[in-house]
Parts: C-alpha cells; sequence; structure tokens
C-alpha cells in the first residue's frame, strides 16, 4: 500500500486542480495532485472558454494563448448570439468596437482536450508530482493534517489539502460540509452533434431563451470539425416544481421547435445525451477551514446567468496557490488563517456572481427580455453597450438599473 507524505495535496486535475498546481510551481512550491479518472477523460460542460480563462492563463505563462490559437482542437470565439423567448435574435462581439483585437476574446474546445492540454503542462513540471486513476473517499484528520484514503489503497497524508473535486466533491460535503440547495444548483444536459446547420461564421456561441426553461437556456456552441455542443441548462428547484424531465424538454426541442428543429434536420448525434450538476455561485459559502482550502466547483462558484465555471474554477486554483505559499511561510493552516483566502477569492469575484444572480432573475421576466433584445437590435448604441458589458462590470450593472429600462422606452 503506497504512502505519500506531502506537504499540499491537490484532489482533482480539472481546471481548478491543475491551475493550483500550475500556480504553486510557479511559486517555486511542490505539490501532489491525483485523479480518480486517467487523462484524457471527459467532464460534462458545454466547452465554451470565456475571456477570463484566457486571462488566467496569461498570467500563467504568455506562451499559452498563443499555443491555443494554433491548435487545431480549440475554435476561436468572437461573440454571443442572444435568443430571445419570442424568437428574436441579438448578435453581440465579446468586445466593443473600441477595443482593438487581433485574437479572438474566447475559446470553444472539447473538455476532454482542453483538460488534459491543461494537465500535460503539469506533468511536465518537476515540481507538481501526479497520480492518475487514484479515487480519493475517505479522509482522516490527524494532529498536523489530514489523511486521504484512496479506493486503491493509497494514503497520503498532507499538512494542507486543496479540493478541487468537482460539483459532487466528497472532500466539500465530508469535511466542509457544504450543502447542495436546489435553489442554487443547476442541471445541465450535454449533446454532441455532427452536422448543426447555421452555425455562426465566427463561432459566435448561442444562447436560447426558451419561455418554458426560464432562467435556463438551450444552446449550441460550435466545435472545431464540424462538431457542435449542444445542451439545455435549468435550476433544480424550477424542476422538481415544474416536474420537468431534462432530457424530454432538450429531445422535445431538437424535434418540434419551430426555429431549433430544422438546424438538426440533418444533424447525427455524437455519442450518448449526459446529463450533469453545476453548482451556482449565487450564494456566499465558508470555503476554507483548517488544513483545507476548496475551489471551483467543489466550492460552488459556477456563475449563476451565464453557466460558465471553468474560469472561476482557474482563478480560484490561483488564489488557493497563493494562499498555501502563506501557509507554507508561516507554517499555519489554521481556519482563521485561510479565512483570507476566502475573503480575497469573494472580493474579486463576488459583485461579478451577485449581478449574474440578478440578471438570473430578470430573465425570469421573458418579456422584458424580448424587449432589451427589440430594443438592441434597433439601436447601435444599446448592442455596443451590451457588448462593452463583457469588459466592464460597471457597465453589467446598468442592467439592473430600473432607470436603464425606463431610458429604452422612451429612446
Ligand atoms: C452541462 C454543463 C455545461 C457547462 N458548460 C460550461 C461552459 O460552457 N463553460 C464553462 O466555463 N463552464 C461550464 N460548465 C461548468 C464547468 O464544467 C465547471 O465549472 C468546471 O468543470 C469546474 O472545474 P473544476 O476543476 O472545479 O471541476 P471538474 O472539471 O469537475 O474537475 C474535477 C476533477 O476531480 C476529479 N475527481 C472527482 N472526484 C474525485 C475523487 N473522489 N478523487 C479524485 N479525483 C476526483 C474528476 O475526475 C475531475 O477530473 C458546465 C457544466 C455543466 C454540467
Amino acid at each position: 500500500m503506497p504512502i505519500i507524505n506531502t506537504n499540499i495535496l491537490i484532489i482533482g486535475a480539472g481546471p481548478a486542480g491543475t491551475s493550483a498546481a500550475l500556480f504553486l510551481a510557479q511559486h517555486g512550491v511542490s505539490s501532489t495532485i491525483v485523479d480518480k479518472a486517467v487523462f484524457p477523460r471527459d467532464k460534462i460542460c458545454g466547452d465554451a472558454l470565456s475571456g477570463k480563462v484566457v486571462e488566467v492563463l496569461n498570467k500563467l505563462n504568455v506562451d499559452y494563448v498563443e499555443e491555443l490559437t494554433s491548435h487545431k482542437q480549440f475554435l476561436g470565439s468572437w461573440g454571443v448570439t442572444f435568443v430571445a423567448p419570442n424568437g428574436q435574435s441579438l448578435r453581440i462581439p465579446f468586445k466593443s468596437s473600441k477595443t482593438e483585437i487581433k485574437k479572438a476574446p474566447g475559446f470553444i474546445a472539447k473538455r476532454i482536450d482542453f483538460d488534459n492540454w491543461l494537465f500535460e503542462k503539469a506533468k511536465a513540471n518537476p515540481l507538481i508530482e501526479t497520480l492518475e486513476g487514484c479515487e480519493i473517499r475517505k479522509f482522516e484528520r490527524i494532529t498536523d493534517g489530514i489523511t486521504a484514503y484512496s479506493t486503491n489503497g493509497t494514503q497520503i497524508t498532507a499538512k494542507l489539502i486543496i479540493a478541487c473535486d468537482g460539483a459532487y466533491s466528497t472532500f466539500a460535503k465530508d469535511i466542509a460540509g457544504l450543502q447542495t440547495e436546489p435553489a442554487h444548483n443547476c442541471f445541465g444536459l450535454r449533446a454532441y452533434y455532427k452536422n448543426v446547420s447555421g452555425l455562426d461564421a465566427q463561432n459566435f456561441i448561442e444562447l436560447h431563451f426558451i419561455k418554458d426553461i426560464l432562467p435556463g437556456y438551450f444552446w449550441i456552441f460550435p466545435l472545431p470539425d464540424g462538431y457542435a455542443n449542444v445542451g439545455i441548462g435549468m435550476r433544480a428547484d424550477k424542476m422538481s416544481a415544474q416536474k420537468i424531465n431534462l432530457k424530454k424538454s432538450f429531445e422535445r426541442l431538437v424535434s418540434e421547435h419551430p426555429s431549433i428543429r430544422q438546424r438538426f434536420e440533418n444533424a447525427r448525434l455524437q455519442g450518448d445525451v449526459k446529463l450533469f450538476g453545476l453548482p451556482l455561485g449565487s450564494k456566499k459559502r465558508k470555503i476554507s477551514g483548517n488544513n483545507y482550502l476548496l475551489c471551483g466547483d467543489a466550492a460552488q462558484l459556477i456563475d449563476p446567468f451565464t453557466g460558465e465555471g471553468i474560469g472561476n474554477a482557474m482563478m480560484s486554483g490561483m488564489y488557493a496557490a497563493h494562499q498555501a505559499v502563506l501557509c507554507l511561510a508561516q507554517s499555519n493552516f489554521s481556519e482563521n488563517f485561510n479565512q483570507q483566502y476566502n475573503t480575497a477569492l469573494y472580493n474579486r469575484l463576488w459583485s461579478e456572481l451577485l449581478l449574474s444572480y440578478r440578471m438570473q432573475q430578470l430573465v425570469n421576466y421573458p418579456s422584458l427580455f424580448n424587449f432589451v433584445v427589440h430594443k438592441a437590435n434597433a439601436n447601435a448604441l444599446l448592442r455596443e453597450t451590451i457588448s462593452c458589458m463583457f469588459e466592464d462590470l460597471d457597465m453589467r450593472a446598468r442592467l439592473k438599473n430600473p432607470l436603464f429600462y425606463l431610458k429604452l422606452l422612451f429612446s
């Protein structure tokens, strides 16, 4: 039975865990990272990598984004198309016309490719010990740390555990005591198709807000090699209240919805349709304690409006690495000391998460959504304003101000 002693154990080699390990290595600190899967492995996701992912990658290594740009498994994306409940669509570039851009602001890549690409960087780093096929199921507190036990008999003792084991995190439930709350949790279903017609020439991602599934949406995201990632997401409490079967709703939309159906007439489903949870960051949680920090989905950080979680997972990995460096330097792994991780991370993310939560609530009013899309299509300045919202949070804050709608009404 292998017994490992390490200062820092990272559980989960998704975007959160791998980022944490790579940022630690940047500080010259070694770590052990384990994952139950053997890479490359699939992850149920929409596969959209936002500007925040690009921002964190740039902090890791300025050459990484250049590498992605020339990688054939990564598709550059230049914007988003919103389709309002009445079917009217609004095309918004990710950056305003004021900003000069040469590279795509976002990417779309199957997670099997993105996560493997990032994990390869960790595997190549001499400061990072990686263990695959190692599922951690049990924990035991010891005097100056935590011992983690894997199902294959490996025993790892660490002074600090950075738990990055995703939406169904055993660590977050058993040690941190985090609950999954239906009003702050979403379910998403993902399918891969080939040959979906009408995909955007600039690889804009498409979000279709359909009345029956509000405040969730149906999405179509283009991928390399003629693939598209197609899915549907909805808040868990709304699903139970309306007795929605997500798979049936998905099949109905693809085969019957007036404007969506025709896009799938010649499309072929590739593999299975799969469902997974999205723990939303619409509520602050206790994301650290004695000898541990939680990151990514284990810390419930997904954007409650867009469903974007990869960027926040990587960002939390970066903040966790910074905190771990302080813990080691001061030999302090206590709950009190780790509280500064919660503060720093929420200082960075909370205003954004809260705003997205307000927007999620606004989307509950289909007529308001229809109205904004209608006005924006007729008004170049408003389209520009919405475009700027992807770059500037203050601009986004306008959307929750009633005066904004009043001005629109008379514009
Ligand atoms: C349907 C759907 C669509 C989505 N679409 C998007 C999107 O388009 N863009 C976006 O930004 N976000 C999207 N998200 C959210 C995004 O997938 C997550 O936020 C992101 O994967 C979180 O990264 P993570 O590293 O925290 O967790 P994960 O990516 O889930 O990684 C966790 C890792 O931990 C490992 N692990 C789990 N349990 C154990 C264990 N007991 N022992 C050892 N290892 C373990 C897993 O094998 C996995 O590799 C979507 C989510 C869903 C469900």
